[in-house]
């Protein structure tokens, strides 16, 4: 039996396979601890230099208290260089997220089989349900670390899902790196009939989609968010730039009008964030104005802000021409403006119900996943009927 501890940098999809390996190790009979353990299992992240220098001294960290570190993730799947130099207890685990698991359990040494349903460590479930992505956006380094696009069963996801609800997790967030490929062919599965399982399983109280692109936001998947009756009011739909001209140097598959043609009907109905990055090396002022006026003109909230860095192996890999500090600059205008309109959004829950779902002591989110701050004795897990009575800097206040 060895003692063990699993952590993760990222997006959900990198949580879910950690989670993964997790599952797999006490299936083996090992043991969870915080802290000091014989194995420690770091799952890595490299979608900006940033997160792979995060990445290595998480790693260099568990090196210092773990016996053997198992580096597994995108960041073992970029270059190996990257975690090179460090301790020799260091093990870099570069396979698909769906090998990682089994190899690792292998190394470790499995002691015989102990059934152990390993609730996920968050009050929401994420369930993955696609990996990979078949399109080639010129800075994104995901399609060379993760593959190509594939998906999951329908019946795996189905089956994973009512294990999930059962384990008592009200919340599904489905996942994956490009969710709107998800595609079962054998068993006539797409995105939209998915959703509408899915959100149709016993005892689930609230279904989200973790991302979706602009090109899947099709009339079917917008008619089964409607009439799913347990779809979270909230869509995450990727912009990376406001400006056609960028666009078209990132290699994206759409236009700003398509992009404002196709969210225009859900502005009223969905609380809508994005993803932005700023200081690709062909924006100028002029398309970062494009870009902001673009947000205002969706509706856009929450924008998850992404200096622009360089990544290997990618088409853009040798190019980086805005200077950092513009870069810096550009990223505390467009936050500032998506605060500025998230606070709008916040206001217009003053004097209304809303149905939090509690994931920390007194704090929460909505049904449009607006952040909520609730009584601090409400237990944490469960959904509160709540009444919006003011709004702070981090959220409504409920009354
Ligand atoms: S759609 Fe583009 S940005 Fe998203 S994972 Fe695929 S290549 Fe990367």
């Amino acid at each position: 039996m060895a003692t063990f501890s699993v952590r993760f940098l990222g997006c959900k999809v990198s949580h879910v396979d950690a989670h993964a390996v997790r599952e797999r190790l006490l299936a083996d009979g090992h043991v969870e601890r915080d802290g000091a353990a014989d194995v420690a299992v770091v799952n890595t992240c490299c979608v900006t230099h940033e997160a792979v220098s995060k990445s290595r001294k998480e790693v260099a960290r568990a090196a210092r208290t773990h016996r053997r570190v198992y580096v597994t993730g995108c960041g073992a799947n970029l270059a190996a260089d990257a975690f090179a130099g460090l301790p020799d207890n260091v093990v870099v685990v570069a396979k698909r997220s769906e090998e990682t698991p089994a190899f690792v359990a292998g190394d470790v040494g499995a002691i015989g089989c102990v059934h152990s349903d390993a609730r996920l460590d968050r009050v929401r479930a994420f369930v993955k349900v696609q990996d990979g992505c078949s399109f080639a956006c010129s800075f994104c380094v995901i399609p060379l670390v993760r593959g190509p696009s594939r998906s999951r069963p329908a019946a795996s996801v189905l089956a994973e899902i009512r294990r999930r609800v059962a384990q008592g997790h009200r919340e599904i967030v489905l996942t994956g790196i490009n969710l709107g490929c998800y595609r079962d062919r054998e068993a006539g599965y797409d995105l939209p009939r998915l959703v509408r399982e899915a959100g149709a399983t016993p005892g689930l109280e609230r279904l989200r989609l973790s991302s979706i692109e602009i090109n899947h936001v099709s009339d079917a998947l917008v008619a089964a968010l409607r009439e799913t009756p347990t779809v979270g009011r909230h869509l995450h739909v990727p912009l990376q730039s406001g400006d056609d001209a960028v666009l078209r140097a990132m290699g994206r598959r759409y236009t700003v009008a398509t992009y404002l043609r196709r969210l225009a009907p859900l502005q009223e109905e969905l609380n809508l964030t994005s993803d932005v990055i700023v200081g690709f090396p062909t924006e100028d002022e002029r398309a970062f104005e494009n870009t902001l006026r673009t947000v205002r003109e969706a509706g856009l909230t929450k924008i998850h802000v992404f200096p622009y860095s360089p990544r290997p192996g990618t088409v853009t890999a040798g190019e980086d021409a805005v200077p950092p500090q513009v870069k810096r600059e550009r990223a505390a205008r467009l936050r500032a403006a998506s605060h500025e309109a998230c606070l709008a959004r916040w206001r217009t829950k003053v004097g209304r119900d809303d149905v939090v779902l509690v994931d920390r002591p007194g704090r929460g989110y909505g049904d449009d996943y607006s952040p909520w701050l609730v009584d601090p004795s409400a237990p944490v897990g469960e959904l509160l009927r709540v009444r919006g009575a003011a709004v702070s800097e981090e959220g409504i206040l409920a009354a």
